[in-house]
C-alpha cells in the first residue's frame, strides 16, 4: 500500500514538498507501510516469541523469522552462505559478598559494602579476580583526548594502581562551550571510555565515582545494573586485555575515602575541571576481590546484504536490535517482556527498508547492509562483536543508520537526532526531511549521552559515521504537550517492563513518515560518491581518518 506519498504531501501542503520523481530522495518507494509495520511487530512482539531473550527459544523463532523474511525478498546472506554470525557471549555473577578496603601507611582501615556503597565486577573470564594493596591515585576525568588538548594521565604511571575516576567530562562540569562540548556529553564521558582508557594505561583497578547529575541516572540504576549476572563478549583471550576490577563507588563513599586523607572531595573535583589538573596519590591501597560464577552461552546476529550495482565493495549499513529482555518466571502473571516498541518496532522498520530496497529495479551503487544485532540490552554486544569482527570492512563501511523504537503516536512535524551535530549524516537527514515538508531537531537532552547508549555506537567508536535518529513529539494534530505526555507515559508505564506489547490501536502513520526518511538518507548515501565525515568537534573522526589511512596502507 502507498500510504507513504499520500500522506506525506498532504501533510507537506503548501510546503511545496512533494514533487514528482527527481529520484533525489524526495519520493518513496512503494511498500513501506503501516500495515506491514504492525504485521512484523505482531510477530515478534507475541508471546510466543518470549521477548526474544539471547540464547533462548525466544531467539531460534527471531532468527529464522529474520532469516526467512530477508531469503524471502532475495537478499543474499551477509556471512558466506548464512545470515547469521554467531556472537559468544559469557555471563559472569559475582559474589555479593565483597567489600572494598582501603588502608592508609599506618594500616587503618575504611571498607564500603557491595550494593549499598560499591559496585565492582570484572569482564575477565576467570572464577576469581582481585587487586591488592594496589596504590590508589585520583586521575579527575581520566580522560587522554588529544582534540581538546587533554590528558589526566599525562606523565603518571598507573600500572598495577586503582584509578578514582570522575563520570562525565569537565565540558559538562564547567557549562564551558569551549571545553569539550560544553553540556552536551562526549564520548569520554561515559563509563565505557573510562574502564577502555584505564585498561590502556595499564590500571588494575578503576572505579568511577557516581554523581547522579553527570551520570544522568541515579545510583538505583547503577546498582540495578552491576549487580547479578553481567553478560559480555567472550573474546578468544577471556577478555584478560580488560582491567582486572570495574566498579562504582557512591559519591557519598568517595566523600568519606578523600575526608580520611584529608583531601576537600569538592576542591579535587574543581581541580579535575582545568588543563593544568594534577593527578593526586590519595596515600592509601585498595583490596578488593571478586567470586565469579560464569557460564557460556552463545547467540547470532543476522545479516543480509543488497550488492551495489556499481561499487558493490562499499557499503551503507541499516542496523536495529532484535533482542529484548525474555521471560521473567519469578513474576507472577505476565512475565514476558514483549519489548514490542523495544526493537520489534525498529526491526520491523528494517525489514520494510530492506523489503523497499530489495525491490529497487536497479539496487543503489553501493552495497546495502541490514543488520539485525542481538544483545543490545546487556550492553551492545552484538553490535560490538560485529564491530571487532566485521563481515564487511569497516574502511568501506561508508555510513550507516541505527533504528531503536519507531515512533507509535502518529504524524510529527520533526524527528530527532541523537548525537546531533557530530557529522555530516546531519545535513543529508536535513536535506531529505526538508524534501518530505518536516524538520529535524537536535537531541533534546545531549548531556544524556544517549548516542552512547544504542547500537549504532559501537560501529562509530570504530570510526564509521552513524547517525541515529529518533521520534519526533510535535504531533501535528495534537502539538508537542501531547507528544511529550505520550512519550512521558510509555517511560513510566511500558520501558523495559512486560507491558511493551504491541497493540492495534498504535498510530503508525508518523512510523512511515520517518521509515521513508531513513530510506531517503540510505538511497542518498548509497548513490552517492561522496564519504560523509564526522565533524571536526567529534571525537571519532581522528579514528576514522586513521582508519581509512591504514586501509590505504594496507593495499
Ligand atoms: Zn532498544
Amino acid at each position: 500500500m502507498k500510504i507513504s506519498n499520500v500522506l506525506v504531501c498532504a501533510l507537506a501542503l503548501g510546503l511545496g514538498a512533494c514533487g514528482a520523481g527527481d529520484n533525489d530522495g524526495a519520493t518513496g518507494p512503494d511498500g513501506i507501510s503501516a500495515e506491514d509495520i504492525a504485521a512484523h511487530v505482531a510477530v515478534l512482539a507475541s508471546d510466543e516469541f518470549e521477548g526474544r531473550g539471547p540464547s533462548s527459544p525466544g531467539e531460534e523463532k527471531t532468527v529464522a523469522y529474520l532469516a526467512a523474511q530477508y531469503k524471502a525478498m532475495g537478499l543474499q546472506p551477509g556471512n558466506g552462505d548464512s545470515y547469521f554470525q554467531d556472537v559468544p557471549l559469557v555471563d559472569i555473577t559475582a559474589d555479593p559478598d565483597t567489600k572494598l578496603v582501603f588502608t592508609d601507611a599506618g594500616g587503618n582501615q575504611i571498607s564500603f559494602d557491595y550494593a549499598s556503597e560499591m559496585v565492582v565486577w570484572t569482564t575477565r573470564v576467570v572464577e576469581r579476580s582481585a587487586v591488592e594493596n594496589s596504590e590508589v591515585v585520583f586521575v579527575g576525568y581520566g580522560i587522554v583526548a588529544p582534540e581538546y588538548d587533554w590528558n589526566d594521565y599525562e606523565g603518571l604511571d598507573v600500572a598495577g594502581k586503582t584509578v578514582i575516576i570522575l563520570v562525565n567530562d569537565p565540558g559538562f562540569a564547567t557549562g564551558d562551550e569551549d571545553l569539550f562540548t560544553g553540556r552536551a556529553m562526549t564520548y569520554y564521558g561515559r563509563w565505557t571510555y573510562k574502564f577502555e582508557e584505564a585498561a590502556r594505561q595499564g590500571a588494575a583497578a578503576a572505579l568511577v565515582v557516581h554523581q547522579t547529575a553527570p551520570a544522568a541516572y541515579g545510583w538505583d540504576t547503577v546498582r540495578n545494573s552491576w549487580t547479578g549476572p553481567q553478560f559480555s563478549l567472550e573474546a578468544e583471550n577471556g577478555n584478560m586485555d580488560r582491567i582486572a576490577i570495574e566498579g562504582w563507588i557512591t559519591e557519598q563513599s568517595a566523600r568519606i575515602l578523600f575526608e580520611h586523607t584529608g583531601v576537600d572531595f569538592d576542591t579535587a573535583a574543581a581541580a579535575a575541571m582545568s588543563r593544568d589538573f594534577e593527578p593526586r596519590h590519595l596515600g592509601r591501597t585498595a583490596s578488593v576481590a571478586v567470586d565469579n560464577v560464569i557460564r557460556h552461552s552463545s547467540s547470532r546476529n543476522v545479516v543480509a546484504v543488497l550488492p551495489g550495482s556499481e561499487v558493490p565493495d562499499e557499503y551503507f549499513i541499516y542496523m536495529a536490535h532484535w533482542d529484548h529482555l525474555g521471560l521473567d518466571p519469578s513474576i507472577e502473571g505476565d512475565g514476558i517482556y514483549n519489548g514490542a516498541l523495544d526493537n520489534a518496532s525498529g526491526t520491523a522498520a528494517l525489514l520494510e527498508l530492506a523489503q523497499a530496497f530489495a525491490s529497487l529495479e536497479k539496487s543503489p551503487r553501493r552495497s546495502m547492509i541490514f543488520m539485525s544485532v542481538t544483545a543490545e540490552e546487556q550492553g551492545l554486544l552484538g553490535s560490538a562483536h560485529y564491530a571487532a569482527n566485521p563481515l564487511f570492512p569497516l574502511h568501506k563501511t561508508v555510513a550507516g543508520l541505527n533504528m531503536d523504537g519507531l515512533n507509535i503516536i502518529g504524524p510529527t512535524a520533526e524527528i530527532t537526532v541523537t548525537g546531533y551535530g557530530m557529522s555530516e549524516l546531519d545535513a543529508v537527514l536535513q536535506k531529505a526531511a526538508e524534501a518530505r515538508g518536516r524538520r529535524i531537531d537536535p537531541d533534546p537532552k545531549p548531556e544524556y549521552g544517549s548516542y552512547y547508549r544504542s547500537d549504532h555506537f559501537e560501529l562509530a567508536k570504530m570510526g564509521v559515521p552513524m547517525i541515529y535518529p529518533n521520534s519526533g513529539i510535535d504531533h501535528l494534530e495534537k502539538g508537542v504537550a501531547y507528544g511529550q505526555a505520550m512519550s512521558d507515559k510509555y517511560r513510566a508505564e511500558r520501558y523495559h517492563m512486560p507491558t511493551d506489547e504491541f497493540d492495534e490501536t498504535w498510530d503508525l502513520s508518523g512510523a512511515v513518515a520517518d521509515v521513508l526518511l531513513y530510506y531517503d538518507v540510505g538511497l542518498a548515501v548509497a548513490n552517492s560518491d561522496q564519504w560523509p565525515n564526522w565533524y571536526v568537534t567529534s571525537a571519532f573522526r581522528n579514528i576514522r581518518i586513521a582508519s581509512l589511512r591504514a586501509a590505504k596502507r594496507g593495499q
